[in-house]
């Protein structure tokens, strides 16, 4: 054990030795740590800052609720705050790390039991720690015909941490909260809640109807530390008869009209799914460096980058989607898509591949790391409404603002109906001081300049959810706070997450 670990700011040393001493009567020595050895793979940080100002004292990883509840009940008598992660790789995000220093990380992953899943309903219930490929694995082991929804890290992630910070995938399941069904939360006090119909006695109908009688609650546990989530229930889709993934290039100058025209074909529900619109660097950084285009300063030049994407049949924008079903229903609905386009000139292909969108698992996007390497990413996640105007503005601000701090423009909107997900990655050299001070001081602009314009961000780093919070009001985090003193009186869960503390 390490003699001088980073307590946290008000516990004593001997309180905190103490505590820990406790803690390995709850779970056993093995599952307690605190040397550096064992802190260090906890410690990597992608964003733009640096990692020691969110270290964690120790990190603790139960087997069990009960196990769970023991460890709160300790951190309650010595105000221990604990960071709860399920499989720990918010990338982009603030991965494994805590928003403030010298809190225990509560590692979720050894909870990794997939409880049951309904072939017929098309449900599953699963612990913390299971991840994608572990359920993908486990549907194909018993043959259930029945697909996943997931986000950019695919594979090594899981449901419950993604749907809790309400992540995305690009399927008609994307929405990963609105095909959560379910949850089983410990709370601070140590009390076991289960949310929807969970609490009936004998409960048959946990998975199937979310909102069970009363408030619906399942909304509060959500990008918050309000309590510790130990089971999830999910919807999982049927596998469709059939698909058939379009991509949909165009120039520019017909960006607001791709975005109305889209947004109407997904309201009609002709499409289903998200549309995926990426920008052509975006598309370039996919499978080439940036030195091997470009050395100088500044973001790449428009001209440069629109040489080097037409040389590889990439457009200014790139637009992903996948119409499913039977033939019989995909056939009409393609002839729609095609005479929807038809008026922008847009570049047609009705039989792209894209994985993410049919149910096949990757390390794909993981490919963007490699455009400037250095392992440096900062999500940048504002929302707009599915407007043409609004999606021009935004383009045009993130671009000028982006090129100002001498980053490229990687971005890949989700069009969603009525809302416009733009996902943009600062994507920087860690290892450059420089260069990650100039990351911080672009996505600081961007927050800033965004929010005057009446955008906000849907998620937000570690390092930000302070100043997010401030952005989305007083009352919201008098409200906000409210909620924690009642439920977590003594402040223990996950302090600063979404700005939220005693
Ligand atoms: P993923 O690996 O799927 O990206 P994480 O496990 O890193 O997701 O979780 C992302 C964030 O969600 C965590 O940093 C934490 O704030 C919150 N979180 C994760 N799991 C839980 C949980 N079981 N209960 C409460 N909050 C959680």
């Amino acid at each position: 054990m390490n003699d001088t670990p980073t307590t946290p700011d008000q516990v004593t040393l001997s309180d905190f030795r103490a505590a820990l001493k406790e803690f390995i009567q709850v779970v056993g020595k093995d599952w307690v740590y605190t040397s550096p050895e064992h802190l260090r793979p906890y410690q990597k940080i992608m964003l733009a800052n640096d990692a020691t100002r969110f270290s964690p004292s120790a990190v603790i990883s139960p087997a069990s609720v009960t196990e769970v509840q023991g460890i709160l009940a300790i951190c309650n008598r010595y105000s221990i705050p604990v960071w709860p992660t399920s499989t720990g790789r918010n990338f982009g995000y603030g991965s494994s790390l805590p928003a403030t220093r010298g809190q225990t990380i509560l590692d979720l992953k050894r909870m990794n039991r997939i409880i049951e899943v309904d072939a017929e309903l098309g449900t599953a219930l699963v612990e913390p720690g299971v991840t994608y490929q572990q359920l993908q694995d486990y549907l194909k082991e018993h043959k259930l015909p029945l697909w996943l929804d997931f986000p950019g890290p695919g594979p090594i992630v899981g449901p419950l941490g993604n749907t809790l910070e309400r992540g995305g995938g690009n399927t008609p399941y994307g929405d990963h909260f609105a095909h959560a069904c379910g949850m089983e939360v410990v709370l601070a006090n140590g009390k076991i809640l289960k949310t929807g119909m969970g609490s009936i006695p004998n409960t048959t109908s946990w998975q199937v109807f979310k909102y069970g009688y009363g408030p619906y609650l399942d909304g509060i546990f959500t990008q918050s530390n309000f309590g510790v989530v130990t089971k999830m229930g999910l919807w999982l889709m049927p596998e469709p008869a059939g698909y058939r993934t379009i991509m949909v290039q165009f120039d520019e100058k017909h960006l607001s009209e791709a975005v109305n025209i889209m947004r109407n074909l997904q309201l009609q529900r002709v499409v289903t799914n998200v549309g995926v619109m990426v920008s052509d660097v975006m598309a370039i950084s996919t499978f080439m460096k940036r030195q091997d285009i470009y050395t100088g300063t500044g973001a790449v030049p428009r001209a440069l980058i629109r040489e080097k994407a037409s040389a590889f049949g990439i457009a200014d924008w790139n637009m992903t989607f996948t119409l499913y079903g039977t033939d019989a229903q995909i056939k009409p609905n393609l002839d729609i898509v095609n005479a929807a386009f038809k008026p922008i000139e847009a570049r047609i292909n009705p039989d792209f591949h894209d994985g993410s969108q049919v149910n096949e698992l990757s390390l794909n996007s993981f490919g963007i790391l490699n455009w400037i390497g250095g392992g440096g990413l900062a999500w940048f996640a504002p929302v707009a409404p599915a407007k043409g105007q609004d999606a021009v503005k935004q383009a045009s601000m993130a671009r000028r603002i982006l090129g100002q701090y001498g980053f490229d423009y990687l971005a890949a909107p989700t069009l969603n109906g009525r809302d416009l997900h733009h996902l943009i990655a600062i994507v920087h050299n860690h290892n450059d001081l420089q260069q990650k001070a100039q990351a911080a001081a672009c996505f600081e602009q961007l927050v800033t300049e965004f929010s005057a314009e009446g955008y906000g961000l849907y998620r937000v780093g570690i390092d930000f959810m302070d100043k997010l919070a401030d952005i989305y009001g007083e009352t919201n985090r008098e409200v906000n706070r409210a909620i924690k003193q009642a439920l977590d009186p003594n402040g223990i869960l996950a302090p600063g997450k979404s700005g939220i503390r005693l």
